[in-house]
């Protein structure tokens, strides 16, 4: 079976538009799917009525942004009510802090020289939700860095003068909404923040305790180690497991759309209690 509960359409920060990223799936052979766009409902809420999001097994999707300590941390909603006062309310509250964020970003980076950024990103944006990439390909764009990864390197990434994070709402309020919402909390790609074993564990402890159900094992390409250390620490805590490829657009090395998990041995998955009460 093919499955993917993490991809981003251009709602957020993925390249493709939320039909072409459903055609994808439906290319793809994915049974089961999520368009999880970084603090907006948009892309999702676009498509869901379309015949390819019923060939893929469209659930609703979404990836909050929080806080947690001094990190930023991303949990992704799964099978929520969509219309849900809470999450609607989160996802608003999440575009203005969003729109703000924007703002400081811009002031820091004209603090080191680089003025005009907020014009700049806006424009990248457009319609979509804002973030930092769309800072990234201004700065690619107006000559001020060679590539993406240089603009994360010097000026976006953790710790650089425009990594953002104080406005976020806390871990617990963010997994609280989305339960709320009778949705599935899943802590996204908790490899990622570069928490010590201590801390990850202390982090998860917390998210459990506000209701997350569910740990991501896999995110985009992965070594096996670190799905299986993660399937262990998921049956640990007595969290469910999911996956998916964290698409945003095609990279040589990046993973494409469909997570393919017949061989990857995972029992106790959020998707199984779907199967299960269809
Ligand atoms: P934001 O949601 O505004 O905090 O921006 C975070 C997003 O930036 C992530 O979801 C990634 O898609 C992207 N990102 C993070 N680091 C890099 C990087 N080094 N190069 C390119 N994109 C990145
Ligand atoms: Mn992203
Ligand atoms: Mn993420
Ligand atoms: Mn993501």
């Amino acid at each position: 079976m093919i499955v993917d509960f993490h991809t981003h359409s251009s709602a957020s920060d993925g390249a493709l538009s939320p039909e072409q990223l459903l055609k994808r799936a439906v290319d793809a052979g994915v049974q089961h799917f999520a368009i999880t766009d970084h603090d907006t409902l948009a892309g999702y809420l676009q498509v869901r009525e379309s015949p390819s999001a019923k060939r893929v097994g469209l659930v609703p999707g979404v990836e909050l942004s929080c806080r947690w300590a001094k990190s930023t941390i991303h949990i992704v909603g799964l099978n929520f009510d969509p219309d849900a006062p809470e999450m609607t309310s989160m996802v608003e509250q999440l575009s203005r802090v969003r729109r703000k964020r924007a703002k400081t970003i811009a002031d820091r980076l004209a603090g080191v020289g680089i003025p005009n950024a907020l014009e700049g990103a806006v424009a990248v944006a457009a319609s979509s939700q804002i973030g930092r990439p769309h800072f990234a390909q201004w700065m690619v764009d107006a000559g001020v860095v060679t590539g993406m990864n240089q603009a994360f390197d010097r000026y976006l990434g953790n710790g650089k003068v425009g990594d953002v994070k104080a406005y976020w709402p806390s871990l617990a309020d963010v997994t609280e909404v989305i339960v709320a919402s009778g949705g599935e909390a899943i802590m996204a790609h908790p490899l990622k923040y570069r928490l010590t074993g201590v801390k990850l564990r202390a982090m998860l402890t917390d998210f459990v305790a506000s209701g997350g159900t569910g740990l991501e094992v896999l995110n985009g390409r992965q070594i096996d180690a670190d799905r299986r250390r993660l399937v262990t620490l998921a049956s640990s805590l007595g969290l469910k497991v999911s996956v998916g490829s964290d698409f945003h657009k095609d990279l040589t090395y990046g993973a494409p759309v469909g997570v393919a998990v017949d061989s990857l041995n995972l029992d106790n998955s959020v998707w199984q209690t779907w199967l299960a009460s269809k």
